[in-house]
């Protein structure tokens, strides 16, 4: 079933803008076009803004989930001109000017005078897609969630087999694969979970002999930080507890474990349940459909080549901004977003009050930061460079900053001071439809699509299961009546003439 918009002539109706995606592009954009005189229609596929900087926080039982993805449709109430849809955009017509997307199978479109398209990346597995079963990623709730599930779940389980007399060790081997930010945030949060919070919680286990393990090919911790700032987060992590594997490339992944290659043509086999995902990252898939339909070339991680004012070429109505551009090597952050999402809507507005066009659109970098454990980070502001409590502090005021809602601040705020001076961690709780709900619905043939059906389908169905239930209840109404008159209840079966 597909629904278009409506079909008003272009005079009578103001300037539609639609924008794909409710990250930090997609939010951002959307706000800055509050005063335009246009509509806007965002699109994304879920219902909330997620910050991802602290989904590893979400994972470990700090936050929870709440905290960090705030219902985008409450983000943007008070902004009359926006409207939010759910749904994922599966082809976009650059001829057409037309958006398509669908929900579990219902198919809508959507049409655009101007488009932002901000979709991000998802994570890359080098084209090892089997590895995502046994070592989830870090990109969405829904692998936050069952990363929790995992990590709190393999104690559960060391804590069983140590009673019956089993190896643990397999159990207390957490793997994290990357040791960029989000790997070494991980790793740590991990450690403290094993040396700090948990250890008081069990009684066949000592959670303090977990082993948490760092690996990466790359021969430095945190590259885009510099090789200082690199060595001296590998130092800070190895002091927490952790293993840091360098120059080492997993190569395979399975249920019981992994294997790594060393340059030398060494192999290493490491027993762990809980493995983590957190290197490399893919462009999202409507950068193909974009690059199909413009020519602008995809670099190796599917990132697509924009104009230096983020337009596709021949497309000046179509802005592409965050973690799907590749432009001037800019890396994937959330300032690269939000500031090309705000000069995009600056120039669609430019644009409908005739001002002449900005200058390309040029990233001012704020600095970066990632933390290692509770009160130690690194950041690298300008040319300082910025380690430990300090950096710690840097770290806190700039996530409070960002983090959507007053709500969620205090929250937030309230969370950190429970597991940051205490030992405790308020969001502990997992399901086993978060570890393994995922996996059942992937084995539908169309996912989630498969629980639902057309409305026409499902009237059909619910008729003849009614019509059904009709006649078995009338036979059973005439059953009844039949051994009322015939003197038949209370009477044995083979008694009856
Ligand atoms: C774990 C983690 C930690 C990070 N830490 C930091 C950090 O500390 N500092 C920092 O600056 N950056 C950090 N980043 C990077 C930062 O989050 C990204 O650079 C930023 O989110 C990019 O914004 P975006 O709008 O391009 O994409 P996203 O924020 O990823 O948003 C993409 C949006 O598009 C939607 N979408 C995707 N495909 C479709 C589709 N087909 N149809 C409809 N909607 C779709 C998604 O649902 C989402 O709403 C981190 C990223 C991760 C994953």
């Amino acid at each position: 079933m597909t629904a278009t918009q409506d079909a008003t002539p272009e005079a009578a109706r103001r300037h539609r803008v639609v924008v794909i995606g409710s990250g930090f592009g997609g939010l951002f954009g959307t706000k800055h076009l509050r005063r335009s005189d246009v509509e806007v229609t965002m699109i994304a596929k879920t219902t909330h803004h997620l910050f991802q900087p602290l989904l590893y926080q979400v994972a470990t039982g700090i936050l929870s989930e709440g905290e960090i993805a705030p219902p985008t449709r409450e983000v943007l109430s008070g902004q009359d001109n926006a409207t939010v849809l759910l749904g994922e955009v599966t082809d976009i017509d650059l001829e057409e000017r037309r958006v398509s997307f669908h929900v579990l199978g219902r198919e809508t479109v959507a049409e655009y005078d101007s488009l932002i398209v901000a979709a991000g990346a998802g994570q890359s597995y080098f084209g090892n897609d089997h590895f995502a079963e046994f070592a989830p990623g870090m990109k969405s709730i829904d692998d936050a969630l069952e990363l929790r599930g995992r990590i709190f779940g393999a104690f559960e389980m060391a804590e069983l087999a140590a009673r019956r007399g089993e190896e643990v060790d397999h159990l207390l081997t957490f793997v994290v694969v990357g040791a960029g930010p989000t790997g070494v945030e991980m790793a740590g949060q991990i450690a403290e979970l094993a040396h700090r919070t948990l250890r008081r919680d069990f009684r066949h286990i000592n959670t303090r002999q977990a082993r948490v393990l760092l690996v990466d090919a790359a021969p430095q911790v945190l590259p885009p930080f510099g090789a200082k700032l690199g060595e001296k987060t590998k130092k800070e992590l190895e002091d927490l507890g952790v293993e840091v594997m360098l120059g080492a490339m997993v190569t395979d992944v399975d249920e019981r474990g992994l294997e790594m290659s060393y340059k030398d043509g060494r192999t290493v086999r490491v027993e762990a349940i809980t493995k983590i995902w957190a290197a490399g990252v893919q462009g999202s898939p409507l950068g193909k459909t974009l690059s199909e339909q413009t020519g602008a070339p995809l670099d190796r991680a599917g990132r697509i080549s924009v104009n230096p004012d983020l337009t596709l070429p021949g497309h000046p109505e179509v802005f592409v901004v965050g973690d799907m551009i590749a432009l001037d090597n800019l890396p994937g952050v959330a300032q690269v977003a939000i500031q090309g999402a705000k000069y995009a809507a600056k120039e669609i507005d430019g644009r409908l009050k005739g001002k002449p066009a900005q200058k390309p659109f040029k990233y001012f970098d704020k600095g970066s930061m990632a933390t290692i454990s509770r009160f130690r980070a690194v950041a690298m502001v300008g040319k300082l460079r910025l380690t430990g409590f300090i950096a710690w502090l840097m770290w806190l005021a700039v996530h409070l900053f960002y983090i959507t809602g007053f709500k969620n601040r205090v929250t937030a705020v309230l969370h950190w001071f429970v597991s940051f001076l205490g030992r405790g961690r308020s969001e502990r709780t997992a399901t086993e439809q978060q570890i393994f709900g995922r996996s059942a619905l992937a084995r539908l043939q169309r996912g989630a699509s498969d629980l639902v059906s057309e409305p026409g389908e499902y009237d059909d169905l619910r008729r003849s299961a009614d019509s059904q239930r009709r006649e078995e209840l009338e036979a059973q109404a005439a059953e009844e009546a039949r051994l009322t008159d015939a003197g038949e209840r209370g009477t044995k079966v083979g008694d009856r003439a």
